[in-house]
């Protein structure tokens, strides 16, 4: 894949390594087999495991080779899309067990790196940044509301003076401080939710593309050089299904996202750009993200394709948007660049649910999984467990496939995504 450059950043700085993992050869039995090895497919692992269930993983590449090991790394509460939308589908009172969840999605990420010691630099507190006076007012009014509706008092809206105690740049219109939210290294984290599933004792195989699914009697999941016999399949290849479950087709669309990374910058430098070192966002539609590393980097997020191609130009275009909101890294040197897919679905929110009692999935976070995705994978071993109420909550969320069919889906969606890129402009 064209957006899958051999070393990003995080390969370079992986500190996690697994029990030996090989290619699926020969045929096995798991009470559930798990298809995908990102945060979703690990932390479920882990959470079945735990629960005493025969697992297989399988893994078409090596853990973390999808949007869990290339991703942000931000971690934050909420969706991909805002509450009034999730209300307007699911009523008010399922939305506040949504929002409650995914503040749970976020102590969970916290209490599982610590549970199982995963070296991954997490740092807590998030910016998201206004950029327009439009954005400001409807910041404000969200902080509101939130506080109003869902008793949610974290967020605290921040004038631009007392935003450069966070992030100094004159660029910004003020922004909300959530100290809730925070980032950390994202595959080693996802690689540490894989060494403690197998601890707990689920198999992975890796560099084991799964090619077919045969459902009968007994569920078999077929790779090239071996097979799987379980009782459930659980789909956790988000944006990258690529047609494995037709019935899932056109459910969600992928989308291609970039981060270059910079050279160390110091610490003087580094605390002078990002003081309390948080994760940041800003609030146009096609966002841009960053935040430091561990070892002082900026990591700079921004840019789609639909394509699956890089765009032209762009690490010229992101090392400018870097540089116009902190001139001092003008010159700063450009050590890495990858990207990933992000799986979207049409209204934002993540999409589960079940094709019947043998095959499960979880995907769709809209660019807002990398804590939603741990959630998730407790939440998939609870629903298989027999436990399915919060399972259930979230796979309540309505959604619809995208437009357009097979050929005209992509083409349509970039063209929404320029009518957005051009409001993001006024
Ligand atoms: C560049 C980028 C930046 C992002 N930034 C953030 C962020 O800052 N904060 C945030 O919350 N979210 C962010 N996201 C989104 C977040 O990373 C994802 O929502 C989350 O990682 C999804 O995890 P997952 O396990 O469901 O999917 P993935 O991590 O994508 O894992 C799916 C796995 O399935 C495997 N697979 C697919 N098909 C098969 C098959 N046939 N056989 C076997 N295996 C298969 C893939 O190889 C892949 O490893 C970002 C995503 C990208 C790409």
């Amino acid at each position: 894949m064209s957006v899958s450059p051999p070393h990003s950043y995080y390969h370079a700085t992986r500190q996690v390594e697994l029990s030996a993992t090989t290619p699926l050869a020969g045929e096995r039995t798991a009470d559930v087999c798990i298809i995908g090895g990102g945060v979703t497919g690990c932390s479920a692992a882990l959470h079945l495991a735990e629960r005493g269930y025969r697992v297989v993983l399988l893994e078409a590449g090596e853990i973390g080779h999808g949007a869990s090991g290339r991703s942000g790394g931000q971690i934050l509460p909420g969706f991909g899309t805002e509450m009034p939308a999730i209300e307007s589908v699911v009523g008010l009172d399922a939305a506040r067990r949504l929002w409650a969840m995914s503040g749970e999605a976020v102590d969970l990420t916290q209490r599982l790196i610590a549970t199982h010691d995963i070296p991954c630099d997490l740092r807590r507190g998030y910016v998201h940044a206004a950029v327009k006076p439009r954005h400001a007012h409807a910041m404000r009014a969200h902080a509101e509301r939130m506080a109003r509706v869902y008793g949610y008092t974290g967020e605290r809206w921040l004038d631009p003076e007392s935003l450069r105690d966070h992030v100094r740049t004159d660029a910004y219109r003020g922004g909300l401080f959530d100290a809730a939210g925070g980032h950390l290294h994202p595959l080693n984290y996802t690689l540490g939710l894989a060494r403690a599933a197998q601890r707990a004792g689920a198999t992975l195989y890796v560099r084991s593309p799964v090619i077919r699914v045969e459902r009968g009697d007994v569920t078999r999941v077929m790779t090239a050089s071996g097979c799987v016999r379980c009782d459930v399949v659980l789909v956790a290849c988000n944006a990258y299904l690529d047609g494995l479950v037709p019935q899932l087709d056109g459910r969600i669309m992928r989308v291609s996202n970039y981060i270059i990374a910079t050279e160390p910058l110091g610490d003087a430098l580094a605390a002078d750009i990002l003081p309390s070192d948080p994760a940041v966002s800003d609030a146009n539609f096609v966002l841009d993200y960053y935040r430091l590393s561990a070892d002082r980097r900026l990591l700079y997020g921004g840019e789609v394709s639909y394509s699956g191609r890089e765009p032209r130009g762009l690490d010229r275009r992101m090392q400018a948007k870097m540089v116009s909101l902190f001139p001092a890294l003008a010159g700063t040197r450009i050590d890495y660049r990858w990207g990933g897919q992000v799986g979207i679905t049409l209204n934002r929110a993540p999409d589960f649910g079940r094709l019947d009692e043998t095959l499960y999935y979880a995907h769709g976070y809209s660019g807002h999984g990398m804590a939603l995705a741990g959630l998730a994978g407790q939440l998939l071993a609870e629903a298989i467990d027999g436990n399915t109420g919060r399972f259930d909550d979230i796979a309540a969320i309505p959604h619809r496939r995208f437009p357009g069919g097979e050929r005209l889906r992509v083409p349509l969606l970039a063209l929404a995504t320029t009518f957005y890129r051009l409001r993001d402009r006024w």
